[in-house]
């Protein structure tokens, strides 16, 4: 089924996009030979070494990388346990990792010669890093958001118009991410002449998930020598916040095959896993295809898809990528929930002692950092990816803590 060594977890997908039983290209007839025309000129470009040196260029001079790995001395004393690293990703252009895969996927659509750029959103973040690269390349960019985020983003959804992009409100649905996707994926059938769709996260059909990941993994691969450098030796964990899984599989994936290392995902559990509010797709999901791909879902015994609920608009994404599916069945990553609480008390506790507002997603990360680091030894590392600063989120932060803004 699968061309994965048994020895390796590095080596998938197979030729089908899939990771283990997940993954794939679940699409209509008429999206195929898009697919396959994506899947080729990727794999051309994962080889032409200019493709390579135009992307690292721009990550150095347009994005800023390589990102710091930076060693938290005071939240290291506060915890008073393992020696706690963050990967600052969140000091990027426009704020997260996500430019990490636009500046990567308008390379794609440029060398495939398309002219419009489409993409979905939710929070807005992936949005906002489109309009960004499509602004730099001239494309004309249209984004589709669910009108109920549309509402609940509106300085998101200002940035996009601002940086020229069109913005279509999806009334369909629950008018949320889920939507949105649907309604990016129906536009790119409708215009498969002259469009590309840069999807946000390492979901979706066969080769998304592959080449998010590989985009991303600029993250663990930096992340790679730095510790080197920093320490001599390689962390003994790495956790990162999984929405869809992109920053959290382009951290871990360099790193799959060491298997002394210990790999945490963190997923939104809302108000906790008994319920419908949270977003918890692998701890409280089942199989099933959305999107086209298999993965662990959130749905109901009709296999009804379900909204769920996390106070980070980044982390309420019904699915995951596929390879974290697979992961999981392989026992190779663990995966746990973070209550929305939790996410809060983490976020405050960075802003007093390491005078950092880190976003609410990688709150949920350092919420379990702040549960491990004390019962590991001081001579333990833990890296965590700070994949997003929080400045989108002090007026939600500021309501659940009962500040008027
Ligand atoms: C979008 C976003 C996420 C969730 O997306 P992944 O694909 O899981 O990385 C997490 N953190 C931040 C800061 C984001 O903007």
């Amino acid at each position: 089924m699968s061309t994965v060594e048994p020895n390796s977890f590095r080596a998938g997908p197979d030729p089908e996009g899939h990771f283990g039983i997940f993954g794939g290209r679940y699409v209509a007839e008429t999206l195929m030979p898009l697919i396959l025309d994506l899947e080729k000129a990727y794999y051309e470009a994962k080889e032409d070494p200019e493709f390579k040196a135009e992307l690292e260029h721009l990550n150095t001079h347009y994005s800023g990388r390589p990102s710091p790995l930076y060693f938290a001395e005071g939240l290291t004393k506060h915890l008073g346990g393992a020696k706690i690293y963050f990967k600052r990703d969140e000091l990027n252009h426009t704020g997260s990792h996500k430019i990490n895969n636009c500046l990567g996927q308008i390379l794609l659509a440029r060398k495939m010669g398309k002219t419009r750029i489409i993409a979905e959103t939710g929070a807005g973040q992936h949005g906002v890093a489109t309009a960004t690269v499509a602004a730099k390349f001239g494309y004309p960019c249209v984004v589709y958001m669910g009108e109920t985020d549309v509402e609940r983003q509106s300085p998101n959804v200002f940035r996009m118009k601002l940086l020229g992009a069109e913005i279509v409100p999806v009334t369909s649905g629950a008018g949320t991410l889920k939507d949105a996707m649907n309604e990016a994926l129906r536009d790119w059938v409708t215009n498969v002449e002259d469009t590309y769709y840069i999807i946000g996260t390492a979901a979706g059909p066969h080769p998304y998930p592959e080449l998010v990941r590989d985009f991303q993994s600029v993250i663990g691969n930096e992340v790679r020598g730095q510790i080197m450098e920093a320490e001599g030796r390689l962390p003994d964990m790495l956790i990162a916040a999984v929405g869809g899984g992109s920053n959290a599989i382009g951290l871990f994936h360099p790193f799959l095959d060491e298997k002394d290392i210990q790999i945490v995902g963190v997923e939104a559990g809302g108000h906790g896993l008994d319920g419908d509010e949270h977003c918890a797709s692998i701890s409280a999901g089942k199989p099933g295809v959305l999107h086209g791909n298999r993965t662990f879902l959130l749905q109901d015994d009709d296999g009804q898809i379900l909204e769920g609920h996390s106070i980070s608009a980044g982390l309420d994404y019904p699915g995951i990528g596929p390879e974290h599916s697979w992961l999981k069945e392989a026992g190779r990553v663990d995966y746990v929930p973070i209550m929305d609480t939790e996410a809060l008390e983490a976020f405050q506790l960075l802003c007093k002692v390491e005078g950092i507002i880190p976003a609410l997603e990688p709150s949920h990360a350092l919420a379990e950092v702040m549960k491990r680091a004390p019962k590991m030894g001081k001579d333990q590392i833990i890296v965590m990816n700070l994949c997003g600063r929080g400045d989108k989120d002090v007026f939600t932060v500021g309501k659940a803590l009962g500040f008027e803004l």
